[in-house]
């Protein structure tokens, strides 16, 4: 039993749980650092009432064409009609591929997953490819779920240590035999015991005298949502003599949303819990199994168990985007796997992208335009994005400077454009961070067309290293 209150509500006294509370799934949607570089893009920058792309909004300048495909794309992916298809950016690199199929997950909800990765990622020496794709098919893939729980809101009064308990209580060098909470509620304060069940939920959030916290009805967790700075010490804290809680008052309904993504649950579920126990909340079921390793076994169980819930309306799917860039690296057997994946009812929206024209196909003896097979690119909705014009290169400078926290003077970004234009965007955009070192060292804040030549002459691009490197070869 987690909660132990001297109530008249049997409903709560006869809770009993010891699960991994719901705020202990750890998210890991939209956590990616590769998404850095794309911070200054907050969607794809449509009209509202046209859905076309606008010159310049939400971080996107200019490859409006693109953009208003992406947003044709997100409508169709709303109106649950992208089933069994895939969308392909192609263009030249820097021209915004990762950018925009960031936007389009952007566009599908704060929460909804963009999962970014290399082709080349799949090729492995211990992981099977199609496991490393499944792996990211999964992540892409997020999940709502929302529970309606009863809480008691209070503040911590005591937390009381006692040398003679079965429970020693590790990390804390001393052992507690009960917590007491005092509620407030409208006719003033009155106070829980809990029992030792929910200590160690307790322990974990380091929750002290002090604190206020919530604890679920139905499931005892805990949580901690501030800190008082004064709090009730007039009660006569002798065991037994608490006062029942009064029905209904201090007791809320508290809508608990979380979003997971189902490989979030899958890590969670493979690794052991060291919890057991009558499991009531709804990812705590999908959290608590023992298990050691993620099989395919364990995916269909967590899949029977997400469909249930989405069946009775207490979790939602929130497919989101796997990117998956240079896709000519995948070979055919990734193909035929992605293939079957995508006709199935749980996956995410696949974009692929490449600057690729017709290339030979890994794994086959033929070629085929991007190395993507005919019978996956028949699936493809195609969308080309274009070199950009020097205006537009000097707007995306600057958005990236000013994302950067980085001050340029007009001749430094002049400067930059026309790096950008002679060499290109992405090597641009990279000398920002050394050039405000550079400018610093000079003890400036803010970049001049000085700092801007001193980092060209000091990084080379892409270009130059490449024919510097030919010619030391063909030296020796
Ligand atoms: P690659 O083919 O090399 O992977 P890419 O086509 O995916 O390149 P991005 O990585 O999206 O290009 O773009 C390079 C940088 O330029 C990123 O920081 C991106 O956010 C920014 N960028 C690209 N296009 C735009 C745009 N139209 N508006 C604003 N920023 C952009």
């Amino acid at each position: 039993m987690s909660i132990e209150m001297e109530v008249d509500e049997p409903q709560v006294a006869a809770t009993s749980t010891r699960l991994a509370p719901i705020e202990e799934v750890k998210s890991s949607a939209r956590q990616s650092k590769r998404i850095a570089a794309h911070s200054h893009v907050k969607g794809l920058g449509l009209d509202q009432d046209t859905k076309e792309a606008l010159p310049k909004a939400a971080g996107f300048v200019g490859q409006q064409d693109a953009r208003t495909a992406a947003a044709v794309v997100v409508d169709m992916i709303r109106g649950k009609s992208m089933a069994g298809r895939a969308v392909l950016l192609a263009g030249p690199p820097g021209t915004g591929k990762t950018a925009i199929a960031l936007a389009m997950a952007q566009e599908l909800g704060d929460s909804v997953p963009f999962v970014p990765i290399v082709a080349s990622e799949v090729y492995s020496a211990e992981v099977k490819k199609t496991e490393i794709l499944m792996r990211n098919f999964r992540r892409a893939i997020g999940l709502r779920v929302k529970e309606k729980k009863d809480v008691y809101e209070g503040e911590v009064t005591e937390l009381t240590p006692v040398e003679t308990t079965s429970t020693q209580l590790t990390g804390i060098g001393k052992t507690i035999s009960h917590v007491v909470v005092s509620m407030k509620t409208a006719k003033g304060s009155k106070q829980l015991k809990l029992d030792p069940s929910i200590y160690d939920s307790i322990l974990k959030q380091r929750i002290e005298v002090g604190d206020v916290i919530y604890i679920e009805a139905n499931s005892g967790a805990v949580k901690r949502v501030g800190r008082c700075d004064v709090y009730a010490s007039e009660f006569d804290l002798e065991a037994d003599e608490y006062v029942p809680m009064p029905k209904g008052e201090v007791r809320k309904s508290k809508d608990v949303v979380q979003d997971v993504t189902l490989h979030d649950l899958d890590i969670a579920n493979a690794r052991p819990q060291g919890r057991q126990g009558d499991v009531s909340s709804i990812v705590s079921q999908l959290m608590a199994p023992k298990k050691t390793e993620v099989t395919d076994r364990l995916r269909a169980e967590i899949n029977k168990v997400v469909n249930e819930y989405i069946d009775s309306g207490v979790a939602e799917l929130m497919p989101g985007v796997l990117f998956i860039d240079e896709v000519h690296m995948l070979d055919v057997e990734c193909f035929t796997y992605l293939h079957r994946a995508l006709e199935s009812p749980i996956s995410p929206i696949v974009v692929f992208a490449t600057n690729r024209g017709v290339s030979a196909v890994r794994g086959l003896d033929t070629k085929s335009p991007h190395g993507i097979p005919t019978e996956m690119l028949d699936r493809l909705l195609i969308i080309i994005t274009m070199k950009y014009t020097p205006d537009e290169m000097r707007s995306i400078l600057a958005l990236r400077a000013e994302a950067e926290n980085v001050k340029m003077e007009p001749d430094a970004l002049e400067a930059m454009t026309r790096v950008a234009s002679e060499r290109s965007l992405r090597y641009s955009l990279q000398i920002i961070a050394p050039a405000k070192l550079s400018a610093q060292c000079s003890g400036r804040e803010t970049i001049n067309a000085a700092d801007i030549a001193r980092c060209v002459d000091l990084f080379m691009d892409r270009t130059v290293s490449t024919k510097k490197a030919l010619e030391k070869q063909a030296k020796h």
